[in-house]
């Protein structure tokens, strides 16, 4: 590349500062709205609306022990034994007399003229009789209608990320499907001339997509639909129309390579025919040139070739965004203190995330670099379960000292 281009180039690409970068790409997310799905498929989804009981739960009163059911108020140790219920039995059209007891089962429905449930372990039958050995509270070993969840109450919030526990809930009040955020349309285009499928055996010079495969994991796991554009290599006119195309479908294309200064580094200026680029290089390592257009209401992420780049962008850039388009509230990740057990270098201008393996070690959170941070070096990401946060500048970090990090993955 000339040096007057090369000079274009800087002065269209101000390196812009990692936090403005992301606040440029918070103004442009989309809503891309609700849908309706069943509770079979609902896990991870993200409530559009808040769920309100329309029946108190339980229903009925309910043993929640095996025991006796009995009038708590009746005087005395002896009861006849006049019922047996048994869960899924409607107890609660059946009475015991005055003195009467209901031998029950949890989960049963009380019967009439009784309020509490004595234990088997309390109580002693024999002959058609029981005797308790301990006289109960009203309303013990009793779960009240509506004491779990009250009708009319606000049982879970628009905004909830619908996990087993909200799932049973639905499950219980009935509700066989709900309205949640709709997932993003996420095509993905793994650009380079050099680039084959992980199916092919790459010819002299080639090598092997990782970035397409690991990005449709990427999306998914940040609850966006994905889809991989066929690759068509470094040609402009190509690559347009497949960019071209995809926008017209999906709300977010991320490609991967071709977003630096190279001659074949088309995607820069393909995005600026076809819509806007809000910004093209950022203090960001690894992923310095990462670039971010929108054409009407669809986002590009041009993401950096280099495996690592991709998804430290990704991480950084991409999913938060995926996460706020089918409606979380708290798209970010986790973001704690950690002490770094190794010395930190910054660099001088660009914010550094650091792959780092974080382990709890003696109450604190440890952090251990995964070795070399080439950003090709994909081990470096396999082993982390977080992004230390290294600020540009600033004299090395000690070994021993707090440093912010990202928790991308389990805690070990
Ligand atoms: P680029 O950003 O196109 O200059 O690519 C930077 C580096 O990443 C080059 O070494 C590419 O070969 C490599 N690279 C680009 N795309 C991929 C991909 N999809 N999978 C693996 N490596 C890639
Ligand atoms: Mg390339």
């Amino acid at each position: 590349m000339s040096s007057t281009a090369l000079q274009a180039y800087e002065d269209r690409y101000p390196v812009l500062p990692v936090a403005d970068a992301r606040e440029i790409v918070g103004h442009h997310v989309p809503s891309v709205g609700t849908e309706i799905v069943d509770l079979e498929q609902i896990a991870g989804r993200i409530l559009a609306a808040p769920i309100i009981a329309e029946e108190d739960v339980p229903s009925f009163p309910a043993a929640t022990v095996d025991g006796y059911a009995i009038d708590a108020s009746t005087r005395g140790t002896d009861f006849e034994v006049a019922l047996e219920l048994i869960a899924g039995e409607d107890g609660t059209r059946r009475s015991v007399g005055p003195r009467g007891a209901a031998r029950i089962m949890t989960g049963a429905p009380l019967p009439r003229g009784t309020n509490a449930v004595v234990m088997f372990e309390d109580a002693d039958e024999s002959a058609g009789r029981v005797r308790i050995r301990r006289t109960p509270r009203e309303g013990e070993n009793v779960r009240a209608p509506g004491s779990d969840l009250a009708r009319g109450q606000e049982v879970l919030p628009a905004g909830s990320i619908v996990g087993p526990p909200e799932i049973g809930l639905l499950a219980s009040l009935g509700i066989a499907r709900c309205r949640v955020g709709r997932r993003a349309r996420v095509a993905i285009l793994s650009t380079g001339d050099e680039i084959v499928s992980h199916r092919e055996n790459p010819g002299p010079g080639a090598i092997r997509d990782s970035n397409g495969p690991a990005l449709v994991a990427a999306v998914e796991e940040s609850g966006g639909d994905a889809v991989i554009l066929p690759r068509v290599g470094d040609d402009y006119a190509r690559l347009r129309e497949t960019i071209e195309r995809a926008l017209g479908t999906h709300d977010v294309l991320i490609t991967s390579g071709g977003v630096s200064v190279g001659t074949r580094d088309l995607i820069k200026p393909i995005l600026e025919s076809l819509g806007t680029v809000h910004f093209g290089r950022i203090a960001l390592r690894p992923g310095k040139p990462l670039t971010f257009a929108t054409s009407g209401a669809r986002l590009v992420f041009g993401l950096p070739g280099n495996p690592v780049s991709a998804l430290v962008t990704f991480e950084v850039f991409v999913r938060p965004v995926l996460r706020r388009m089918q409606g979380d509230r708290r798209p970010e990740r986790p973001r704690v203190q950690v002490v770094t057990a190794s010395r930190l270098r910054p660099t001088p201008d660009r914010t550094e995330y650091q792959r780092a393996s974080i382990r709890w070690e003696d109450g604190t959170l440890v952090a251990r670099s995964t070795g070399s941070q080439s950003s090709s070096r994909l081990l470096s990401m396999a082993g982390a379960n977080g992004l230390l946060e290294i600020l540009p500048g600033g004299d090395p970090v000690d070994a021993g000292t707090r440093v912010p990090a990202l928790i991308t993955g389990a805690l070990a």
